[in-house]
């Protein structure tokens, strides 16, 4: 990390209907580092990635990507800026082979010889997904189509990517599998990873900086050393007492 921040959110609210799901979220992501924004069920995790991503239009407040303005632009817009977003559950293309889900990840790209080097990389990254690239998407397990999210969203060949919960119904060993993986991801490319997670032991391993969300409100932020050694973080978010 540099310390130049690539995201800043500045007072996001954004609601659903009258329910208010992020009350004035203010956070940053500095280039080059993996950030995380820890959380139980339902604190609006998913609410801020959808709200950077251009899913949802913030109600207040602005999303910065890379010094410029991009609240409530076009998801579209934003994924070509370079800002990748893997959603919760993943929602890869079930009925689309596994290379041909890679190829949507790169649709965005004109580039067919660097495209096709990115495919033979995230092939290294997670081979199996080479040994299984003619299959359909949808009988991959769940930990192989968290592995293909992953991968799709680098196929866009992003600054930024955001990963909704990719422990989401993993079991420990490929949880620790896919976060090795992230780490790498930004360790040999430099990808900058904003990831939210209630798996907070993973998520506090794998970051640099972290931030604590509760009912749609950041209640505590710091670097993740720092935070890991925390009474309320051990107590609450690590089940330690
Ligand atoms: P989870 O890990 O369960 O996804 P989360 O921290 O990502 O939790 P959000 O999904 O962002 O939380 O939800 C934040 C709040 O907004 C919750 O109270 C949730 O019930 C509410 N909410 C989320 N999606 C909708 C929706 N489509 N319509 C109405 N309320 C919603």
């Amino acid at each position: 990390a540099d310390g130049a921040p690539i995201l800043n959110l500045q007072n996001v609210e954004s609601s659903y209907g009258p329910i208010k799901a992020i009350r004035g979220v203010s956070l940053q992501v500095r280039r080059g580092e993996v950030a995380t924004v820890l959380g139980s069920n339902g604190a609006g995790k998913t609410t801020i990635l959808k709200t950077i991503s251009g899913i949802i239009d913030p109600r207040k407040g602005s999303v910065q990507f890379c010094g410029q303005d991009i609240t409530a632009h076009d998801p579209a817009a934003i994924v070509r800026r370079g800002l990748s977003h893997v959603p919760e559950g993943r929602e890869v293309f079930p009925l689309l082979s596994v290379r041909d889900n890679l190829l949507m990840g790169a649709y965005t790209r004109g580039d067919r010889d660097a495209v096709a080097r990115d495919i033979e990389t995230v092939y290294g990254y997670f081979p199996i997904l080479a040994e299984r690239k003619d299959q359909d998407a949808g009988l991959l397990s769940g930990g192989q189509q968290q592995m293909l999210a992953i991968s799709r969203a680098l196929m866009a060949a992003p600054t930024l990517i955001l990963l909704d919960e990719p422990s989401l119904g993993l079991s420990p060993r490929l949880t620790k599998e896919i976060f090795e993986i992230v780490v790498r991801i930004n360790r040999e490319r430099g990808t900058t990873i904003l990831l939210v997670e209630q798996n907070a032991n993973m998520a506090l391993n794998a970051s640099d900086y972290g931030y604590v969300l509760e009912n749609g409100r950041i209640v505590m932020e710091d670097r993740c050393a720092v935070l890991r050694e925390k009474d309320d973080i051990k107590e609450f978010y690590l089940g330690m007492k």
